[in-house]
């Protein structure tokens, strides 16, 4: 049996970066506090909670503090709180999410009404959201698209969030420009984002069986399935080589392999050695 790993498979240069800042501040600051998790995947936040960095839910006496911004970004309110309850800031977003909140507001201060493609309930785009001035029209699915706020909009700009999937937010942009007379779009899905796309649309027509690794609350992993599911039914979300089901792998000559951007390499490595047990098996 083959197996072929995807180059784009696990961390994507946002996480590798956001990480090595959690552990550089680990070595300076105590009392690091983190309003959620730092990634979207369990192994990676016990690690970073075994090294000592505390998750909260609300901000509390920031005094002798300090507050770890994650790689998807936050809003300007959550900041300028920190900063008045005396938290040190150390700011680990993504810089491709910044560009997200520069072209944002830039295109606003230019008199456009701000339009998101992306999960509404997402922190990435909660975080945009909060960097703007104005409240801005958030399409999540294609229903969104027959919103009546759309229908009056004379002039709007379109930002999408980082891990969309830039055939869906091509088909939506498609819709909107028959609305909206003047409509700008900035392709702001991200670099490694593309590349795992990619990757994707073609190893699952090229092997037989598909293992995309990731967590269950990670929208970039999700994403990666579901298009994999479409292109080759023999497709699998898993957390860990523990999900693994010997019986995916009968009669499988090639197994594509594939992590969501937020997936350690160590879990990888873990799937690959599990799947070449059960090929010895086989044998
Ligand atoms: S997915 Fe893209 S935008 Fe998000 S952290 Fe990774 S590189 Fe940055």
């Amino acid at each position: 049996m083959k197996i072929n790993l995807a180059k784009s498979a696990g961390f994507c240069f946002g996480v590798k970066r956001a990480l090595s800042i959690a552990f550089e501040t680990l070595k300076t600051a105590k009392n690091i506090e983190m309003l959620g998790d730092l990634v979207h995947n369990e192994d990676v936040v016990t690690m970073v909670k075994e090294a000592g960095i505390k998750k909260i839910h609300r901000l509390r006496n920031g005094k002798n503090k300090t507050l770890l911004i994650r790689a998807h970004g936050t809003c300007n309110t959550t900041l300028a709180n920190a900063k008045k309850m005396g938290y040190k800031i150390i700011d680990a977003t993504c810089p491709m999410v910044k560009e997200i909140h520069t072209i944002g507001c830039d295109m606003e201060k230019k008199g456009y009404k701000i339009i998101i493609i992306g999960d509404k309930k997402h922190d990435e785009v909660r975080g945009i959201i909060g960097q703007l001035k104005y409240k801005p029209i958030v399409i999540s699915k294609f229903k969104d698209l027959k919103s009546p706020a759309i229908r009056h909009l004379k002039k709007a700009a379109i930002i999408s969030q980082s891990t969309q999937e830039l055939s869906k937010v091509l088909k939506m942009i498609h819709s909107l420009k028959h609305v909206i007379p003047e409509l700008k779009f900035f392709n702001t899905i991200c670099q490694p984002t593309r590349s795992k796309q990619r990757e994707i649309k073609k190893m699952p027509t090229k092997n037989d069986t598909m293992i995309i690794i990731g967590s269950k609350t990670s929208a970039n992993t999700k994403r990666l399935y579901s298009i994999s599911k479409k292109l080759n039914k023999k497709s699998y979300w898993i957390q860990s080589e523990k999900d693994i089901n010997p019986r995916w792998f009968y009669g499988t000559k090639s197994v594509g392999i594939t992590a969501g951007a937020s997936t350690p390499n160590s879990t990888t490595q873990n799937v690959i050695a599990k799947i070449k047990k059960i090929e010895l098996k086989n044998i």
